[in-house]
């Protein structure tokens, strides 16, 4: 296993390894940049197939989690932790204490949230342990920030629409929504309020019933799904969906999702690009849970969070028009700006590539 060569360590500050026999705990925490704060991030619990998958994925979404916060304005830095194993068999209390401890042997410089596999419940067990953790509170949403990320992630969408199109409303808009958990089930909603027509798959058949049942979503295979005829596909499932596969396939104009690491790889943004699909880059739209999460811990008031994660739409308007004046990748204009906002050099860049 390669760490400091890893495609995606791209000058991590620091990557912690966790093993706590007593609960079966294995877990990395991974901090990439505290320029603007401390890193604050999701702990994702997954069956990876191997240790090597395990940090390929943690190391990738702590890069992602500075350029998040960065473009989002919030004095955050960027980190992420994953615990490999099973959410459905492997998890405990005592799990998530050794978890805490964990957290919290790092003194502040990392602190963790829900993420995929990790219920609010579990960030609580955690928090008898350390209280380095963020989104428990008693909020509208019980401390879930999947209804800020839908947000965000709506207004992005629709800016990308009134950027390509000109369209001021979605009403008869074609949106295909592949996974509709906590977040693709809360913009399915907005979408359809939005007068929209909106497709949607899960492999969870529970998730689509009742997308189905109370929204009126229509149901779509989830292999059919990114490859419907549609205006707008948005990914709220899983990373890497977006490939060398997939992308020949598409039909959609726009591509908006709240998944984490849509682009298997740099190239397939130029893939997207080559075909004249618009790609609105994922860690920019779906900061609206990390927005949500940072207010919680200030205690701010719901008008608050809400007007904060709405700014999400100007910083997507600046990223594609200067994308579109300089003929780049959306994802990169994205970096960029985020650098910039760090003062992190062309130098951090070259290494991530
Ligand atoms: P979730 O686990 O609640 O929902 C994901 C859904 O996708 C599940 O219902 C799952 O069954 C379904 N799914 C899995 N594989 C699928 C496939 N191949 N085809 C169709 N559906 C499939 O997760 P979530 O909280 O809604 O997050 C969705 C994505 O957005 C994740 O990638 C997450 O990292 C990212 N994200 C979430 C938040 C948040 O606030 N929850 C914030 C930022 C990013």
């Amino acid at each position: 296993m390669n760490v400091f060569s890893a495609p995606a360590f791209d000058d991590h500050e620091q990557v912690c390894f966790a093993r706590d026999p007593d609960s079966g705990l294995k877990a990395i925490i991974a901090i990439h940049d505290t320029t603007l704060g401390p890193a604050v991030g999701g702990c994702r619990m997954f069956p990876y197939a191997s240790e090597d998958a395990a940090l390929e994925d943690v190391l990738r979404l702590s890069r992602g989690m500075t350029f998040k916060s960065a473009l989002a304005g919030l004095p955050l830095g960027g980190g992420k932790s994953v615990i490999i194993g099973d959410p459905r068999r492997d998890k405990s209390r005592e799990l998530f204490l050794a978890m805490g401890r964990f957290v919290d042997s790092l003194g502040g410089r990392y602190v963790a949230a829900e993420d995929s596999g990790i219920a609010v419940a579990d960030v609580r067990t955690m928090g008898e342990s350390t209280a380095h953790v963020s989104g428990i509170g008693e909020t509208e949403h019980g401390g879930d920030p999947s209804p800020s990320t839908a947000l965000g992630v709506f207004l992005a969408l629709r800016a990308a629409v009134r950027h390509r199109a000109g369209a001021e409303n979605l009403a008869g808009l074609r949106v295909a929504v592949q996974g509709l958990g906590h977040v693709g089930f809360h913009l399915a909603r907005r979408l359809v309020d939005a007068g929209a027509e909106v497709f949607g798959a899960d492999v969870n058949g529970d998730n689509v019933a009742r997308a189905v049942r109370e929204l009126g979503v229509t149901e779509v295979p989830a292999d059919e799904i990114l490859a419907l005829e549609v205006d707008v596909v948005s990914p709220c499932a899983l990373g890497a969906v977006l490939n060398s596969d997939s992308i020949p396939r598409l039909r959609a104009g726009i591509v908006a999702g709240a998944a984490n690491n849509q682009l298997a790889s740099r190239d397939d943004g130029a893939r997207l690009m080559d075909r004249g699909i618009l790609y609105c880059p994922d860690f920019l739209i779906n900061a609206g849970g990390i927005i949500d999460v940072y207010h919680q811990r200030l205690g701010s008031d719901a008008a608050t969070t809400r007007a904060h994660v709405a700014r999400i739409e100007a910083t997507l308007g600046e990223v594609l028009t200067r994308a579109d004046a300089c003929h780049r990748q959306t994802q990169d204009i994205a970096e960029d700006l985020a650098r910039e906002l760090l003062g992190r050099g062309v130098h951090a860049r070259a290494h991530a590539a």
